[in-house]
């Protein structure tokens, strides 16, 4: 049965690491949108050059750019046994495309990683990735990358001031696709607020349960 996930969380809620780390373990593609967004940055293409004052502004590029990415992206062969999404849907129009991506695909379970605005601010102020390759950095990984060897820098839109902008724009856009996933079966809510490995394990057990006890379903639940 497929393991269709979608990851929800403000800005610091840890949705990348957890959503690699379940990725890794069930063998199933990790689909970040923003890593999406910040490769085609980096490579220079079309997107990537439309995308970039937005990102920068901590602002959300447009909904029909985003829905053709990710529908794209699920057409590949790899996602029929399922997939994380870390990032999308971020707004109600993209959660309801994504509803119409899915039908026939077997249910979409839906984590929700709650954490307090204090920690998330403090998370990101902390965050660092990789200058080349672009991967979150471990805790562990004082100078460089410990992929790629490159040097660790702070994400172009992790300042202050950005931040906030980003935690205003996920109350005002995001935070609603929460009340718009809340009522379903497979809808569920995970404490961020905890060590990374107990967030994985919760987050695994939640997920098998949810997807397992509703994986009878032809369609998508609504
Ligand atoms: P993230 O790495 O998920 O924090 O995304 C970084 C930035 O990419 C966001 O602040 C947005 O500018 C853009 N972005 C990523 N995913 C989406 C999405 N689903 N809809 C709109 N903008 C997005």
């Amino acid at each position: 049965m497929a393991l269709n996930v979608v990851m929800l969380g403000p800005p610091g809620a840890g949705k990348g690491t957890q959503a690699e780390r379940f990725a890794r373990t069930h063998g199933v593609p990790k689909i970040s949108t923003g890593d999406i967004l910040r490769d085609s940055v980096n490579t220079g293409t079309e997107l990537g050059r439309l995308a970039r004052k937005t990102m920068d502004a901590g602002e959300l590029v447009g909904d029909d750019v985003m829905i053709g990415i990710v529908g794209e992206r699920l057409e590949r062969p790899d996602t029929r046994a399922g997939f994380v999404l870390d990032g999308f849907p971020r707004t109600v129009p993209q959660a309801t495309a994504l509803d119409t991506i899915m039908k026939g695909r077997g249910p979409l379970v839906v984590v929700d990683i709650v954490v307090p605005e204090d920690v998330l601010l403090r998370r990101l102020a902390a965050r660092r990735i990789c200058g080349t390759c672009g991967v979150n950095a471990l805790i562990e990984w004082t100078a460089a990358c410990g992929i790629c060897g490159g040097a660790l820098v702070t994400r172009t839109d992790d300042g202050v001031e950005i931040v906030r902008g980003r935690l205003k724009v996920y109350h005002h856009s995001t935070r609603p696709i929460v009340e718009f996933y809340s009522g379903r079966p497979t809808f569920r809510v995970i404490d961020g607020n905890q060590p990374p490995d107990v967030v994985t394990s919760s987050m695994d057990r939640a997920i098998c349960e949810a997807s397992s006890a509703h994986g009878s379903t032809k369609e998508v639940r609504l």
